[in-house]
């Protein structure tokens, strides 16, 4: 026998050895086989799933330095830390860095003394860059977030595009694309554009069952929000996303008044105060972060135990990735969502005025429409998730609220037609118009003050709609703007027809609408822990 002069290491013994863990999760051997052999593969898996270990087992078993492109910066630091604390060899190369300590990484590149080089995509546009990539000796690359290709996606980062040159400069290099959001659409497009048609595709099931989805009515959300942390979640870590910096800050004071620890986090606060926030919320224990979507990419945290929503996300990817931060560990979590009127209203308007073509605004208002049709869904949640993200057909879960409360749906034609015609009334006879408020007011009967000075009590429709509440009238246009069979315009979210109002009031088109329960049950479960 001749001596081999290193013993090729072997991706259990690295699991064990390097990780220290016992075994592989789903699909993560298959992956780290098929890409340790030297083929190219495309990753789909959630959230939490174990993605890293995709790459970096493959990092340590082939040859070479496994070139990591990120978009992550912030978290790039960290993540070599995490992997220096497990003996692995890793660096990156980045923006934050000073010349000293980038050139003492691309010796150790050159010198094949690293396991692992994470870089930013920006980066690898850069000639000098792919001139060092070709003076070292690449095992393979791995692009973490691929979504982040996807034009149409909800991440679009313009220094992806250029990725699809890895293969065509190094043809020989294997690639693993990675990311935990991808409806078919975009699945494909991250196909073409990194030039991994070849691939093998891994996709693993989005089902997160320990995740309980619930979307509620938004009437006073902060107060909401205490009640379910009091009641479900006492001394519990979570995340509570708002959309705007200010209502972060409000969200913050206000749980902190109320007892609970309770940490912000947004763009405008200092870099070191977002750094020492999201490090306490990382260490301590039973923190709440109050954050806009700037936080949560790549933070591992595993007891996160509930994500809470305060305003709609724009889009269920976003919406599904967020909410996946709940329960990496597996344990029970709750993914809540409070959502009303304004939302859809506010949404709308940002979509309107927002810079780009008609085609983007198109597309926004497509990601808008799938978030809407989820919260306004008289089905199985996690079904509704689950058949957006091209897995179809799966049972009714039993651990959502719609499983668990199911909501009336009703025949809302009437409502819909009163509504609809106070809204061409003040148009054609009056040529005004208004918001959802003064519509309600009138349909209500109610004399106000905008009411007498508009004379809006001489409307043939002012007092029709008293068979419905307040509360239940703002549902009816809620989901009517959510179907598409009334719009909003302008700075004050005046109402106005679609195209499709016509078929309402034509008596065409019947209006299904979801009766909200009185008030949420409380859903129950086994609290574990
Ligand atoms: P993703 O990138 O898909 O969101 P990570 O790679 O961060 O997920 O992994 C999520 C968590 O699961 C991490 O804490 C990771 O250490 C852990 N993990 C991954 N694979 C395994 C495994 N085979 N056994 C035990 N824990 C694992
Ligand atoms: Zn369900």
């Amino acid at each position: 026998m001749t001596s081999a002069p290193e013993i090729p290491r072997s991706a259990t013994d690295v699991l064990n050895r390097v990780f220290g863990y016992a075994a592989f999760r789903g699909e993560q051997r298959e992956i780290i086989e098929h890409v340790i052999a030297g083929g190219d593969a495309l990753v789909l898996m959630p959230t939490g799933g174990g993605k890293s270990l995709c790459y970096q087992i493959p990092a340590l078993v082939r040859d070479g330095v496994a070139v990591v492109i990120s978009p992550l910066i912030a978290l790039m630091q960290d993540q070599v830390d995490a992997l220096r604390t497990l003996g692995v060899r890793a660096g990156f190369l980045n923006s934050t860095q000073d010349l000293t300590e980038r050139r003492r990484v691309e010796q150790a590149f050159v010198a094949g003394e690293l396991d692992l080089l994470y870089v930013a995509p920006e980066g690898l546009g850069v000639p000098a860059t792919q001139r060092l990539l070709d003076r070292g000796r690449i095992a393979l690359f791995a692009i973490d977030e691929a979504h982040c290709v996807s034009q149409w996606g909800h991440d679009f980062r313009p220094d992806y595009l250029n990725l699809s040159m890895l293969h065509e400069r190094w043809p020989d290099v294997p690639r693993i694309a990675l990311t935990a959001t991808a409806t078919s659409a975009t699945h494909g497009e991250i196909a073409e554009r990194l030039d991994l048609t070849g691939a093998r595709h891994f996709t693993a099931s989005f089902d997160r069952p320990n995740i309980q989805y619930r979307i509620v009515a938004k009437n006073e959300p902060r107060r909401q929000l205490l009640d379910l942390l009091r009641t479900e979640h006492p001394g519990d870590a979570g995340i509570v996303y708002c959309l705007s910096r200010a209502s972060v800050e409000k969200t913050a004071e206000f749980l902190v008044q109320n007892g609970i620890p309770a940490l912000p986090y947004h763009a405008g606060l200092d870099a070191r105060v977002r750094a020492a926030n999201q490090s306490r919320f990382l260490r301590e224990d039973g923190l709440v972060m109050v954050a806009t979507i700037a936080f949560g990419m790549g933070i591992d945290k595993p007891d996160v135990r509930f994500v809470a929503h305060l305003d709609l996300p724009k889009s269920v990817e976003g919406y599904y990735q967020e909410t996946g931060r709940a329960g990496r560990d597996g344990l029970p979590s709750t993914a809540w969502l409070a959502y009303g009127l304004q939302d859809v209203v506010q949404q709308r308007k940002m979509i309107e005025t927002s810079e780009g073509d008609f085609a983007h605004r198109r597309n926004l208002a497509k990601h808008l429409d799938a978030m809407l049709a989820l919260c306004e869904t008289v089905q199985c949640r996690r079904g509704q998730l689950l058949a957006y993200f091209g897995q179809t057909g799966a049972a009714a879960c039993g651990n959502c609220d719609t499983c668990l409360n199911p909501p009336e749906s009703w025949d809302g034609t009437v409502p819909a037609q009163k509504l609809l015609s106070t809204v061409l009334r003040l148009q054609r006879e009056r040529g005004q118009k208004f918001g959802a408020g003064q519509s309600i007011d009138i349909l209500l009967g109610k004399t106000t003050e905008k009411v007498t000075q508009f004379r809006h009590h001489e409307l043939s429709v002012f007092g029709i709609g008293t068979e419905l509440r307040e509360a239940e009238w703002r549902g009816v246009v809620r989901q009517l703007l959510a179907q598409g069979l009334l719009a909003v315009e302008g700075d004050y979210g005046t109402l106005v027809l679609t195209d499709e109002s016509g078929s309402v009031l034509r008596k065409e088109h019947q209006v299904m609408l979801r009766r909200e329960p009185e008030r949420a049950a409380r859903a129950p479960r086994a609290r574990t822990g």
